[in-house]
């Protein structure tokens, strides 16, 4: 029996499944046909966590005093490469780098600017970033070069003061210069910010118009119950049910036909002509259209981020050269990936802020 029939088949696929889907019969097969997991969903997009350090501390995110991993435990930037190039291989389209904060990684452009050929060769359609925002500026041009065109930020409040206590130590005015930098050189931004009950739900209006100004989307995220924080989340979550109703009191938001296979709906805003994106992973289920996977810094591969299984792609990666293992050990995983999460924040549970899945988000990239 083949290696790979072995590993697949005592799993979640039928042996008829699983040829419908790819062929096996040469290894340059398996670095090249599609992955499509048991539910036939085609994954197409990585996103992909290159450090779990962060220059900053959100109360959602991370506690106080965060303790971050050893360095030998981090994929160095050539087994980053390699992996994405891997996934690229298999039908990947787009890769989306996050962390921690993948701006404050070592020489994290020179991962970029080699992943830009996967680009330039048509093979990736996207290369793209999640950042806080504050080393936005320094890199700004060079991620133009590289191919980048679109960055998300993370901004949740445009008051200084809160910004410094939501992030425990960040500038915001330095964010917003970083953001000027970045939509001067070509860049599109588009805004994430976590809703927080009594922090910046009164804020919306002020951000849709502020967006509407700078030409820039914008996405509301429910908190998630990810990793042990130092606050309770039963405080900070605010359906965004509730905000919609109070924005469509000031707006005029027409359901958008934008989709990304992700976990958000879209808007039209009338009176912008920008976009609202909600993502409300706690109260709707997303998972039908689910095209992604995540791996850590350390190698993790998550196939849910709602889930706890995982599959390990380091010791593949360490253990030879030619990436076949590798190969094996992600179409192995992608067998795995559930039909959806089914995470809550428990309202009556007697430790509120203990997680649902106890990674942060800073482990998996959000
Ligand atoms: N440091 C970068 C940043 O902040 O954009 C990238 C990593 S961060 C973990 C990715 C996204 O996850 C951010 O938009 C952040 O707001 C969001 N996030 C972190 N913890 C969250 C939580 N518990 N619930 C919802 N979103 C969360
Ligand atoms: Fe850092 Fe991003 Fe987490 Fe904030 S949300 S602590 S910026 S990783």
């Amino acid at each position: 029996m083949h290696l790979l029939e072995r590993i697949v088949f005592p799993l979640a696929l039928s042996r008829r499944e699983y040829y419908k889907n790819i062929m096996l019969d040469k290894a340059s097969d398996l670095r090249h046909a599609p992955l499509v997991d048991p539910f036939q969903r085609a994954i197409s997009y990585l996103r992909l966590s290159v450090t779990d350090r962060c220059d900053f501390r959100c109360v959602y995110c991370m506690s106080e005093d965060m303790t971050f991993l050893p360095k030998k435990e981090v994929l160095s930037l050539e087994e980053l490469d390699r992996l994405c190039t891997s996934f690229v291989g298999m039908g990947v389209k787009k890769i989306r780098l996050s962390g921690g904060e993948p701006l404050v990684r070592r020489d994290i452009m020179s991962l970029i600017e080699n992943l830009s050929r996967h680009l330039r060769s048509g093979d990736l359609e996207e290369l793209t970033l999640t950042t806080n925002g504050s080393q936005l500026g320094r890199f700004a041009q060079q991620l133009f070069d590289a191919g980048v065109r679109r960055v998300n930020v993370s901004l949740d409040t445009m008051d200084a003061e809160k910004f410094k206590s939501i992030t425990r130590r960040g500038d915001l005015a330095k964010v917003l210069a970083s953001i000027e930098t970045a939509l001067s050189v070509g860049l599109k931004i588009k805004l994430n910010a976590v809703a927080l009950k009594g922090v910046n739900d009164t804020e919306i209006d002020e951000m849709l118009k502020w967006c509407g100004d700078n030409g820039v989307d914008l996405t509301l995220i429910e908190t998630m119950p990810l990793g042990e924080i130092s606050q309770d989340r039963n405080e900070q979550y605010i359906p965004l049910a509730e905000i919609k109703t109070q924005l469509d009191k000031n707006w005029t938001l027409t359901p958008s036909k934008h989709r990304t296979g992700g976990p958000a709906r879209y808007f039209d805003i009338g009176e912008t002509g920008q976009k609202l994106g909600l993502i409300t992973p706690l109260s709707h289920n997303f998972c039908e259209s689910c095209n992604r996977v995540r791996v850590t810094c350390t190698g993790q591969m998550y196939m849910c981020l709602g889930q706890d299984d995982m599959a390990d792609l380091r010791t593949p990666l360490r253990e030879n050269d030619d990436d076949m293992s590798l190969i094996y050990a992600i179409r192995e995983a992608i067998t795995r990936k559930p039909e959806g999460h089914d995470f809550v924040i428990d309202r009556n549970s007697n430790t509120p802020s203990t997680p649902a899945v106890k990674r942060h988000m800073s482990v998996t990239g959000g």
